[in-house]
């Protein structure tokens, strides 16, 4: 699809290619980095360098990080979109991210290299293009949990900071992360494609998504629907997994939901301690719009807005189109429900299904949701022998014994069900104390060890040593609240 100009690799390992910029114009503006006074590295993830096949040594350079010096080739754009944001149709753009290009791996993989906060761009509106230091950091921690929990997500390879203040409620240190993901194609994109009402623009945006992500559409009787509809089962086991621990997106507009099924734009994000669907963190979020609970349902809202966009593309006259679409996105809830109840399953050492499953997990999570249970520690106290213990009320003193026949009216050992339920439940999440923790240590006194120590926990998401207690604790108040900070 795409013509095969690359760079020539650096020494450093960098191999952009400029994908995207092939595209029809109208999908991006060319924008460069704007350089920062002081770039100094806080953090470079250097698995994650060498697995992008670059030479982590070579390019632990913060000016790289910065914007200030590109890597040889660079084409860099700001990407077009548009999306609903709290159900308000806008149209947006990369305000302050920057692409790069798409760095090629030995293995042939294709991942966006993309500098976020790295200055204004035709999209920036009134904003300022830059970034602080505390919101960058925090989407770099728990993206990097959410991998290593196995959960899709972009990653951040690095976090610099620029030596420059950005001004919020008050002046604070600016940063810059460089985030890497399989493509930033969003829900969004395609709506501004539609906007743009041009077919050509659709074509080509699906034809690119196609290639990119869903290659093995491209055998189906229409193509464009194969990618809708695999694009709605990504989501469906994406939003399986979030729910499964706990996991609150805090800002699911269209514009921050990714073709590619990864999770993306990690602003006022958290995980929930205590059960309960109400949960919300963002502090702009007040009607619960984007609640634990309802993330399921919202996934489906914004696909529903895909499947509009795509309309155009999809076969037949227009009632014909919509009842396709209709179909399709109906098939949403099916598939949530399969990974939903699979992944529950396992997370009550169970590797059959009875009919009753389902009910046996709605009444542990309304007794959770009623005594106020931890919901990282109560599934990760499952696996342990000492399991009744969490139980001590009578109504969850008879679940337990429940759970327990079910557990004894399948083959499997004890022991066996035991090793299922810590591979499912992890037993260290990013908790809001200890991300706060860090994050004011290295805001507030430059220190970046908490950081890294958290990090190195949550790393190891299935098997918490003795010595980590502390990244196991609550955290405590329920009325933790996440600001955008943008
Ligand atoms: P987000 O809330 O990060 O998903 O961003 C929503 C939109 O606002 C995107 O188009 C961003 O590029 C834009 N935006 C957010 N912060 C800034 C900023 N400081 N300067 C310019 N644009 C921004
Ligand atoms: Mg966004």
């Amino acid at each position: 699809m795409t013509d095969p100009i690359r760079n020539l690799p650096s020494p450093a390992g960098w191999n952009l290619d400029s994908s995207y910029g092939r595209l029809p114009t109208a999908f991006y503006a060319r924008a460069a980095p704007t350089p920062v006074s002081e770039p100094r590295m806080a953090v470079l993830n250097r698995p994650l360098a060498e697995s992008l096949g670059l030479d982590a040594d070579q390019i632990d350079d913060p000016a790289i990080f910065a914007g200030n010096t590109l890597p040889p080739g660079v084409q860099p754009l700001a990407q077009a979109y548009a999306g609903h944001q709290y159900g308000n149709f806008t149209m947006l753009g990369d305000g302050r991210a920057i692409l790069l290009g798409e760095q090629v791996t030995p293995e042939g993989g294709l991942f966006d290299i993309q500098l976020k906060g790295s200055g204004p761009t035709p999209f920036s509106r009134r904003g300022d293009g830059r970034a602080a230091l505390g919101p960058m950091l925090r989407e770099y921690i728990i993206s990097e949990a959410m991998h290593a929990l196995g959960i899709p997500t972009t990653r951040s390879l690095a976090v610099v900071t620029t030596g420059e203040p950005v001004f919020r409620e008050t002046p604070l240190p600016g940063a810059v992360l460089t985030r890497v993901a399989s493509s930033h194609i969003r829900v969004g994109t395609f709506q501004y494609a539609a906007a743009r009402g041009e077919k050509m623009l659709l074509q080509a945006l699906a034809d690119y998504t196609l290639h990119r992500h869903y290659p093995e559409a491209a055998a189906a009787q229409h193509p464009c629907f194969a990618v809708l509809e695999a694009a709605i089962a990504r989501q469906a086991a994406l939003l399986a997994r979030w729910q499964l621990v706990g996991f609150v997106h805090g800002v699911m507009n269209t514009d921050n939901m990714a073709l590619s099924g990864e999770t993306i734009d990690y602003g006022p994000c958290a995980f929930m301690d205590a059960y309960d669907p109400a949960t919300v963190f963002s502090s702009i979020d007040r009607y619960g719009r984007y609640a634990y609970g309802q993330q399921p349902e919202i996934a489906q809202w914004n696909l529903a807005r895909l499947a509009e966009a795509l309309l155009p593309l999809l076969p037949g006259d227009e009632p014909q189109a919509v009842e396709m679409a209709n179909g399709a996105i109906e098939g949403f809830e099916i598939h949530f429900q399969r990974h939903w109840l699979a992944g529950m399953r396992s997370k009550l050492g169970l590797f059959n299904e009875e009919s009753d499953d389902a009910a046996l997990i709605q009444s542990l999570l309304g007794w959770m949701q009623q005594t106020k249970a931890d919901f990282t520690n109560t599934f990760r106290g499952l696996g342990d022998a000492s399991s009744s213990a969490l139980f001590p009320d009578a109504a969850g003193n008879e679940w337990h014994q429940r759970w327990q026949s079910r557990l004894s009216r399948q083959p499997q050992s004890a022991g066996e069900a035991a090793e299922l339920m810590r591979r499912h439940n992890p037993a260290i999440i990013p908790r809001n104390h200890k991300v706060e923790e860090a994050l004011a240590a290295a805001v507030e006194k430059g220190d970046l060890g908490v950081m890294q120590r958290l990090l190195a926990a949550l790393a190891q998401p299935y098997d918490a040593a003795p010595r980590q207690a502390e990244y196991r604790l609550p955290s405590g108040s329920g009325s933790y609240r996440t600001f955008c900070g943008t």
